[in-house]
């Protein structure tokens, strides 16, 4: 495997803030480290939910940003277009290709159904050796375990290869997703 130096870090999260205020704290948290760390957020470019926590904190931290949205979720998820590119596409695959091709890597936190679709992307891809960016979950307060209990499942029902399982990297913490975005592998 040609290791990967991640400059860029896709970031999937919900469109609203969630339960528990731990989320759209790590959201802020991590959008401030990628930003310390020198390392672009490319997210979809809302000003929404856990997105835009994410993406004020990496600007506030004078972070790169990269937003991409459709024409038609301009309004609804209220478009951010302070950032350092604003990129506005013609439906949602042009959105999710436009993130996925400019991103050495992928992060998704907690989230709804949008954010499941794009990971399932991403990870399946990888799965079918279309790429080789990481793909990690941020599991803020076990939010993803179930999500992580149904994946095993799946693997112990004979719908996946065990290997589907490695391809999905779990951290616990902003600090240690961090750790794993510095490194060069
Ligand atoms: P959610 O996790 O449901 O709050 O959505 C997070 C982001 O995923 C939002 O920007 C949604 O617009 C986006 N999204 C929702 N449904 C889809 C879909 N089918 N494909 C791609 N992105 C989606």
């Amino acid at each position: 495997m040609t290791p990967i130096t991640i400059k860029s870090v896709c970031v999937f999260c919900g469109s609203r803030v969630g339960a528990a205020p731990a989320y759209e704290s790590a959201a802020r948290s991590l959008g401030t480290a990628l930003a310390d760390s020198g390392l672009r957020l490319v997210y979809g470019a809302g000003d929404v939910g856990l997105m835009g926590a994410v993406a004020r904190a990496a600007a506030e931290a004078g972070g790169q940003t990269f937003g991409v949205i459709p024409v038609h979720l301009l309004r609804r998820e209220v478009g951010k277009r302070d950032l350092s590119t604003f990129v506005v596409t013609e439906n949602m695959h042009e959105r999710k290709k436009v993130m996925f091709m400019n991103a050495d890597a992928i992060v998704t936190l907690p989230g709804g159904p949008g954010s499941l679709d794009e990971l399932f992307e991403v990870l399946t891809w990888r799965q079918l050796g279309l790429h080789e960016k990481p793909v990690c979950l941020l599991n803020i307060d076990g939010y993803w375990n179930p999500l992580v209990t149904l994946l095993q499942h799946i693997v112990a029902e004979g719908f996946a290869e065990q290997s589907f399982l490695e391809f999905l990297e779990v951290y616990d913490s902003v600090d240690a997703l961090m750790e794993r975005l510095r490194s060069r592998s």
